[in-house]
């Protein structure tokens, strides 16, 4: 029997998640003998023992990781043997000058949640516990390296028994920067009308009883205010999507824990260790036709956005307080703490003041946000992650790129916005920021971009701006550029969303063909792009169109994006098709405005020619009477994909691909045809997908015979339809080409900054 010893050194977010208690139980599984430690940037590792067994240990080091662990690079290199006999955890080096990758914040650990409920602990109902596994880390950190005074724990002194467990490298609060009890750590209070109230259990009380009076009550989490009612009440479902001014987008929710979670959706064995994750994330599921929620809460849709408690005071809020006789939660509205259309509010006076007309009640603590991060929200599609928003939980983790390259702000595009930057080869990708068009958003954003900058250490050699001079961000960008003297750079839509693909992947470098479907894009003729199929590559550089959804007219521009009637009308003028009585969209009309939007497609005036695969969606869905006015963004395309799903086989539709084109009018023909001998409107929108699928899967087959591309990718706010997504890829299942889709980044504009900033290394790189 051989015997060897290896050291293994690994870099990456490997502190504060449970790495080194991982590692030695992964030995003592295999038998192997040696030890481990860390310093400011790696975990170092040796063992000894069979030679098999050191493999196996190397190979399941990746595999079978914590879940918040990032392993960005792990060396190994061969050691005399020393004839160890144990395996041992030993203390930690500190390397002056080197700088740590930032932990995102972690949902609370099984360790703490049972020193929560435990009347004995001396952390018992302590809404502030946390351990070196779990709790706060992003949104408090204030600057690095990571220790106490760098965070918002700063303003709380250990008390003598915290500080006693601080230092003890056998405690599980070994070097947890925020570690508190209820002796030294911050406070929950609550305001109702005015006046304040202390102390946990009158708190959380009065909370619960707001609660379940139908009251909205803002609750401050990790990174953020969330708004907060009873789900299953209808009535302040509708109160707060009225004094919110939402009044359709969906609203998530959080389970007092999973099996009330599967009580309203199906949950599939991935998206049940998704919703367990460390980080938390809404998870969209399949809505149960039992689930006792209102129905307010996701109109037109059959998902639901949900998430588990991942705070002490989540937790606190789903268990009965002592001696209240009222009955806790069991599932929660929460959504985001604020105006729709503003950013996130996260400071007390704030919440105050911009949530004063929403909230009825108000549970703060006093331990400050210092960064601010909104939810994650995933999907699982075919067992994979499918990101839609990248954010608490992940964010700051970067995105680790093949190369090293110069360091990029790259500021994102205008909807759904994150911003991104790169030291080495690391893209280190912001918190969700939302929607760029108010003052106080670009406030928010430059305030991110000054702490993230600040935080990672970086001095942006170039700033990437989307090619869309309409874009604020653009706007941004350029008086950065202006008053800084660093070069702008700007970058064509769609050729972000394949690099952000390309990157996600490793794949930069390499050629890929890119098929990009989305709202709208700036593109590179006069008219707006949106569906698209790109080439890119080798050089990331270097981008070329090779096919195109057909353009059609968007009558007055941005008011056919809130109008998904308009653009129906303007499918079946595209398409020469005059015989339109009785149609949905021509019902839901009003004459006068339609007699307004037929002469705008006449005579072309106030019209913009587009490619959008977006628009298309939404004028599928208001042409099958689906919806014809939106109030928020994919509302038409959500509630197709939606009806689709309760169709049992699709109407035989189909659509021509001609040269570089994908044509519109076999497909619009054919569904009006379908609307006229009575097909239901579910089989059609069923039809319309694998129409559009099949169709984009020839354009696609036909690049791939033309360029020899062997890669495909799709990105683009589009694949997020799940269903889309699924029968695309279904054409290449067993076909030996690669597919790409999107698991680390969202295929949707919030992707888009991570692109960018390739694309701006890649030309800083090559210089003037
Ligand atoms: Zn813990
Ligand atoms: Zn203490
Ligand atoms: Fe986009």
């Amino acid at each position: 029997m051989t015997v060897e010893r290896s050291r293994i050194t690994v870099h990456g977010v490997v502190q504060g998640v449970g790495f080194r208690p991982f590692v030695a139980r992964l030995a003592d599984d295999l038998g192997l003998h040696g030890h481990c430690g860390n310093d400011d940037v790696s975990v170092f590792i040796e063992i000894e023992g069979k030679s098999a067994s050191v493999s196996e240990f190397v190979r399941r080091l990746r595999t079978d990781a914590p879940p918040m662990a990032v392993i960005v690079d792990a060396t190994t290199q061969p050691v005399p043997v020393r004839g160890d006999e144990s395996f041992r955890i030993i203390d930690s080096r500190h390397v002056p000058g080197a700088r740590t990758l930032v932990s995102p914040d972690v949902a609370t650990c099984a360790d703490c949640l049972r020193e929560l409920a435990d009347p004995h602990d001396r952390r018992f109902r302590h809404p502030f516990v946390n351990c070196t596994n779990c709790g706060p880390r992003f949104t408090v950190i204030t600057d690095l390296p990571y220790d106490r005074p760098n965070t918002t724990m700063a303003e709380f002194p250990l008390c003598a028994k915290c500080l006693a467990e601080y230092r003890d490298p056998a405690d599980r609060r070994f070097h947890a920067q925020p570690v508190c009890c209820p002796d030294c750590g911050p406070h929950v209070f609550a305001e109702v009308d005015g006046h304040r109230i202390d102390g946990d259990d009158a708190v959380l009380t009065a909370a619960q009883g707001a609660l379940r009076d139908g009251r909205i009550v803002a609750v401050k989490g990790l990174g953020g205010f969330h708004l907060v009612c009873d789900a299953a009440d209808p009535t302040a479902v509708e109160t707060l999507r009225a004094r919110k001014h939402r009044p359709d987008k969906p609203f998530a929710v959080m389970t007092a824990d999973l099996s009330a979670a599967a009580e309203l959706c199906e949950i599939s064995e991935p998206e049940s260790a998704l919703l367990r994750h460390a980080a938390r994330p809404i998870l969209l599921l399949h809505k149960k036709s039992t689930a006792s929620v209102a129905d307010g809460i996701a109109p037109g849709i059959d998902d639901l956005g949900v998430m588990l408690p991942y705070t002490p005071l989540h937790h606190l809020l789903f268990t009965r307080t002592p001696g209240s006789d009222v009955d806790p939660p069991r599932v929660l509205v929460m959504t985001s703490g604020n105006l729709s259309g503003e950013p996130l509010c996260f400071d007390n006076d704030d919440a105050r003041t911009r949530l004063t007309d929403i909230a009825d009640v108000f549970l703060m603590h006093d331990r400050r946000i210092a960064v601010p991060c909104e939810d994650s929200v995933l999907a699982v599609e075919a067992g994979a992650v499918l990101p839609i928003r990248r954010s608490r939980g992940f964010a700051p983790l970067p995105v680790v790129l093949p190369a090293h390259g110069p360091e990029i702000l790259a500021v994102g595009a205008e909807i759904k916005n994150t911003f991104c930057l790169t030291r080495q080869d690391y893209a280190f990708c912001s918190a969700h920021l939302g929607d760029m068009g108010s003052l106080e958003s670009q406030r928010a954003f430059e305030t991110s971009v000054r702490q993230l900058t600040h935080l990672h250490g970086i001095t942006p050699e170039a700033v990437v701006a989307d090619r869309h001079p309409g874009y604020s961000t653009h706007h941004w960008a350029r008086r950065y550029s202006d008053r800084t003297g660093v070069p702008l750079l700007t970058v064509q839509h769609h050729h972000a969303h394949v690099a952000s693909l390309m990157a996600e992947h490793g794949l930069v470098g390499t050629t890929v063909l890119g098929v990009a479907f989305d709202g709208t894009g700036y593109g590179c003729d006069t008219t707006v792009w949106g569906g698209e199929l790109l080439l890119v590559g080798p050089n990331i550089l270097d981008t070329r169109r090779v096919g195109h959804i057909q353009p059609f007219s968007l009558p007055g521009g941005d008011a056919a994006v809130r109008n998904p009637v308009r653009v129906a009308l303007a499918l079946l003028h595209e398409c020469g098709i005059t015989d339109v009585g009785g149609l949905p969209c021509v019902e839901a009309i009003p004459t006068s405005e339609r007699a307004a939007v037929e002469s705008q497609l006449q005579s072309g005036l106030g019209c913009v020619r587009t490619t959008s695969a977006g628009r298309l969606f939404d004028g599928v869905a208001s042409l099958l009477g689906v919806r014809h006015r939106v109030t928020y963004e994919a509302q038409a395309a959500i509630e197709l994909e939606a009806l689709a799903r309760t169709a049992l086989h699709p109407a035989p539709l189909a659509m021509d691909v001609e040269n570089d084109q994908l044509r519109l009018p076999l497909l619009v023909s054919g569904l009006v045809a379908g609307l006229r001998d009575g097909t239901p409107p579910a089989a059609l929108a069923l039809g319309f997908h694998h129409a559009l699928a099949a169709a984009t899967a020839g354009l696609v087959d036909r690049a791939v015979t033309a360029t020899g591309a062997s890669t495909i990718g799709l990105t683009g706010g589009v694949f997020q339809n799940r269903l889309f997504l699924a029968l695309v890829r279904a054409h290449w299942e067993s076909s030996g080409y690669r597919v790409l889709t999107h698991h680390r980044v969202p295929p949707n504009d919030g992707g888009l900054s991570l692109g960018q900033a390739v694309i701006g290394a890649a030309a800083t790189m090559r210089g003037p």
